[in-house]
């Protein structure tokens, strides 16, 4: 913790980081940043690009963006105390940065999201969703996202960090699109595995998720990490968030890789559970943990005259939602291959 932020601590208000970055405030880290020679640019609301004054296809491209679903603080307490660190050694900073503060409105509503979830607008077509107010939001960070990526050379990030609704028998989760390149791939797993996050989720399809979007459309190495839980801003435990910040911290720096400690758990997708009506009822109560494992041929959703069931000899359920709105995705089962 800086000085600044311990007496914002002392004193009961949010700490000035937290609260800056909460705001989507950059002004004070642009500042060191820009004095330190980097190329600043402010793309859209909530969004930091920080580019080295001469390019160089070699250095790696990372985004990182918090508060896409606008109650989960954790992320965003961290990622405040690490850029401001870094802020002022800006000459440590050894990638091309893109930050993002998500759902910058529904933080400061203390809310999920403000009309819809802005994690599901990232897909051509937005159907019933293309009037809430996270599509408009949603095309700010495509383009400014769009940009940042474009002309970067071939190594590129994108770290989404959340926090998860639910307990979960992983503490730490992270999804993983399919069509991430191996090699991206193989790096990103192994800075998951430095991340401590315990399991990963390779999905074949997107769900209109930010991170999905990224590895689509700019082909970067992406993930959407699940971290602990929802918790209120400035009250977070972060320590349970030490690994994680650490490892981050070393990408940002381009510090070489250190040993994991236990490999994540790498798990597929098995089935992916659509509420296809408001009929749709799923078998199992809220305070379902993810990753509960089921046996064979146990029900995990009725809709209508439609059920599901488990196919494999065991499927795990991860992110079982049953308030969704209808043709959007209210689960996923996964089965562990590794
Ligand atoms: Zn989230």
């Amino acid at each position: 913790m800086t000085q600044d932020a311990f007496e914002g601590a002392q004193s009961g208000g949010l700490p000035p980081a937290v609260q800056a970055l909460a705001e989507a405030d950059f002004s004070a880290v642009a500042r060191l940043f820009a004095d330190a020679g980097f190329a600043v640019a402010l793309p859209a609301p909530g969004m930091l690009q920080v580019k080295h004054a001469s390019a160089d296809l070699n250095r790696a491209s990372v985004a990182v963006s918090v508060g896409v679903h606008g109650d989960e603080t954790g992320p965003i307490e961290v990622l405040a105390y690490l850029l401001d660190a870094l802020s002022r050694d800006a000459s440590a900073l050894a990638v091309d940065l893109l930050v993002c503060v998500g759902n910058v409105d529904a933080i400061r509503a203390g809310k999920r999201f403000i009309d819809a979830d802005l994690n599901r607008m990232f897909r051509p077509v937005r159907g019933a969703l293309a009037s809430a107010a996270e599509a408009a939001r949603a095309d700010d960070m495509i383009a400014a996202t769009s940009a940042f990526f474009n002309g970067a050379g071939p190594v590129r990030w994108h770290l989404d960090l959340h926090t998860a609704i639910r307990p979960s028998v992983y503490p730490t989760f992270a999804i993983v699109p399919d069509l991430v390149p191996d090699v991206a791939k193989a790096q990103l797993i192994a800075w998951l595995g430095q991340a401590a996050i315990g399991a990963i989720i390779m999905n074949p399809q997107s769900a209109g998720t930010y991170s999905y979007y990224s590895a689509e459309h700019f082909g970067a190495a992406a993930s959407t990490v699940e971290l602990g839980r929802v918790g209120t801003l400035g009250q977070n435990d972060l320590s349970l968030f030490d690994e994680v910040s650490r490892a981050l911290d070393g990408l940002l720096r381009g510090a070489p890789a250190q040993p994991i400690k236990a490999a994540s758990h790498v798990f597929k997708v098995a089935q992916e559970i659509i509420k296809h009506s408001d009929d749709f009822r799923m078998a199992f109560d809220r305070s379902t943990q993810n990753f509960t494992a089921l046996p064979q041929h146990a029900l995990i959703a009725i809709d209508g005259d439609v059920s599901y069931t488990v196919k494999h000899a065991e499927e795990l359920v991860v992110f079982p939602n049953p308030d969704v709105r209808v043709g959007l995705r209210a689960g996923l089962m996964v089965v562990r291959v590794s």
